[in-house]
């Protein structure tokens, strides 16, 4: 499995379970038989519903607290005030059964607020030892731009929607450019990316399906890992497969070219002005 380093030295594996819209027993279902495939990074957020489900899968799975990276994610209509947002992290860590997690994220900014009432409660719930590690969602360059300020350094992540056919270069490169990772969510195109010709066509090549060349891609990248959400057996078997191949330059650059579409799925009304790669271009 490959590792990310974050900025405090801390270890987190390059592919992870999303779980989002996936709930009560099915969640359990996946988290367990995904943790005793090998996965050691598992998904959620306080905005899923499905915390303690996840806290259950973990549960049931024969796999110590220490060695599975968990996220979860304050939703933001939590920052209202700092101890509003506190509470709302002890309330997760209850729901999942556990006294931390490894990373906190702000999930979605919110203008009203301004950055700074967001990040404060982060570092707060960082130094009382609710989550090791603190991290945003769904922020714009500008956006990390003002939580790196604020924070003093102590963001190390932001996650963000990538796949092949949206590019978000200009937040790559700001992240590259500061020592942070970028998490990929929808790392599937909830399975649109995989309907391309260029996806099958090199699945075909090395015997892998194009589930697993989109996953390859991203993960083939530096300072990107990928949380592709699956619950059934097989999917989450088969994206796990992804670390006996690799493509070749000339085929991560034929996948690159499809990110020219800028085909965002997931633009909420309450989501920031995207940077746009177009217009950066
Ligand atoms: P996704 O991972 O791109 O796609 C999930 C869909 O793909 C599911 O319908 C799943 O089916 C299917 N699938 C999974 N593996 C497959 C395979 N090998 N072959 C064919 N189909 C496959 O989309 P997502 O759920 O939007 O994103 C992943 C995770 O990112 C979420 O679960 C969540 O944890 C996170 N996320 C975060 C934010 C945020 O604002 N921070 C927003 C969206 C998502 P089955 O379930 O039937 O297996």
């Amino acid at each position: 499995m490959k590792q990310l380093t974050l900025n405090n030295g801390q270890q987190m594996p390059a592919l992870g379970l999303g779980t989002w819209e996936n709930n009560g027993d099915d969640c359990i279902t996946s988290v367990q038989q995904a943790l005793e495939m090998g996965y050691r990074h598992i998904d959620t957020a306080q905005a899923y519903g499905n915390e303690e489900f996840v806290g259950e899968g973990i549960q049931q799975a024969d796999v110590p607290r220490n060695e599975i990276f968990l996220t979860t994610k304050v939703f933001r209509n939590q920052f209202e005030t700092k101890e509003k947002a506190i509470n709302s992290v002890e309330d997760s860590l209850k729901k999942l059964n556990t006294d931390y997690v490894d990373l906190l994220l702000v999930h979605w900014p919110f203008p009203e607020y301004g950055i700074e009432q967001l990040i404060e409660p982060m570092l707060e719930a960082q130094q009382k030892g609710l989550t090791q590690n603190i991290g945003v969602s769904n922020f714009t360059v500008d956006d990390m731009a003002q939580a790196q300020k604020c924070s003093g350094g102590k963001i190390c992540l932001n996650q963000v929607e990538y796949h092949p056919t949206l590019s978000q270069k200009p937040v790559l490169d700001w992240i590259r450019d500061h020592d942070w990772i970028m998490t990929a969510y929808s790392p599937l195109g909830r399975g649109e990316a995989m309907e391309s010709d260029v996806l099958k066509d090199i699945a075909a090549t090395h015997d892998k399906s194009a589930a697993q060349v989109c996953l390859r891609w991203l993960i083939q990248q530096d300072n990107v890992a990928a949380i592709p959400k699956a619950s059934s057996k097989d999917h989450i078997k088969s994206n796990f497969e992804i670390f006996d191949f690799e493509l070749t330059e000339q085929e991560m650059q034929e996948i690159f070219k499809l990110t020219e579409q800028e085909n965002r799925i997931v633009d909420p009304d309450f989501a920031p002005e995207w940077d746009n790669a177009r217009q950066a271009a």
